[in-house]
């Protein structure tokens, strides 16, 4: 690490992009050198790339089973997200056994949006401080950096294990954290052998292994990605305040559609700790039906309500 301290010489390319190609893997690994708030450029390639090969669309065709396994992948990985990386990870919102906290870390992990403790950290980081100077992706920054300039900094890429000690105790979490990489890998891999096996078997259906490796994996995550991001972005910018919270949270119908319930933003950071956002009948959460369903099968426990005395709405005094 001491390699490009200001006093010495900067590294030499080869070794900076070896660096960053370690850290594409290895999210422990030691991070490159630099200024903390500048983009890393050589670190977040991949990111970049999994944009430009939605490109392939053009090549690879259309089939509605392509389409409809991008469709499943988009919402089976969105409710691991809504449901587990933020509601029960980030805020404790409910109960679940180690085995089902597992298995949706690892769907989570499927999202490429890093592990389930580096989320949760910085997701707990923005609800200390939301919307403050001290909050990484608020839009008062600027709407590119809120929505996804704000992780592709140096600053942003380590996991705070402090605020995240009661995630960090699970040996198997740290390590899925660390390397969370490898689950989007076999996803794209096994998404690309289904396909080949299909284009032979079932002819009829239309598809090929670049195919469904197109629409399953890099479309489907594209999007995933940045309608979750939204929720950083357009969700403290555009909607109605029920509640006169502190920060500038927005309660938006069309990105709660969207992100299954998270669109409920003002209302969760009115109460973060419930399982439900949408707080009215009216408000749709797909979510907490979700989460609710699972309970039905026990597989979650104890869903935190909403205390009925916060239910009312509080408004901004005018
Ligand atoms: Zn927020
Ligand atoms: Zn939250």
């Amino acid at each position: 690490m001491s390699e490009s301290t200001p006093d010495s010489l900067p590294l030499p390319a080869w070794r900076r992009v070896l660096r960053a190609a370690l850290l594409w893997f290895d999210t422990g690994a030691d991070a490159v050198d630099g200024d903390p708030d500048r983009i890393d450029w050589l670190r977040v390639a991949p990111f970049i790339a999994l944009h430009l090969a939605c490109l392939a669309v053009f090549w690879v065709g259309f089939s509605w089973f392509a389409f409809w396994t991008a469709v499943a992948l988009y919402a089976a990985r969105m409710f691991a997200i809504t449901g587990f990386y933020h509601r029960y990870f980030s805020h404790k919102a409910f109960k679940a056994s180690r085995p089902v906290q597992f298995a949706f870390a690892v769907l989570g992990a499927a999202s490429v949006q890093r592990g389930p403790l580096w989320w949760a950290a910085h997701h707990r980081h923005h609800h200390r401080h939301a919307d403050t100077e001290h909050d990484i992706h608020s839009p008062r920054h600027g709407f590119f950096r809120s929505h996804m300039g704000w992780f592709l900094t140096r600053r942003a890429f380590a996991t705070d294990l402090d605020a995240v000690k009661d995630l960090a105790k699970f040996p198997e979490l740290r390590l899925l954290d660390r390397f969370d990489v490898l689950v989007p890998v076999l996803l794209a891999a096994g998404l690309y052998a289904l396909g080949a096996w299909l284009e032979s078997a079932y002819p009829g259906l239309g598809t090929s292994g670049p195919q469904l490796l197109v629409w399953g994996f890099f479309v489907s995550t594209v999007v995933l990605f940045h309608v979750t991001v939204t929720i950083n972005s357009l969700a403290h910018r555009w909607g109605s305040r029920r509640f006169a919270t502190r920060d500038d949270s927005r309660n938006n119908p069309l990105l709660a559609l969207l992100t299954f319930g998270e669109g409920w933003h003002n209302n969760h950071h009115h109460f973060p700790g419930s399982a439900r956002q949408g707080f009215a009948w009216w408000e749709l959460d797909l979510t907490y039906l979700g989460l609710r369903a699972m309970a039905a099968l026990g597989l979650v426990h104890d869903l935190k309500p909403v205390p009925p005395a916060l239910r009312k709405a509080r408004p901004e005094p005018a």
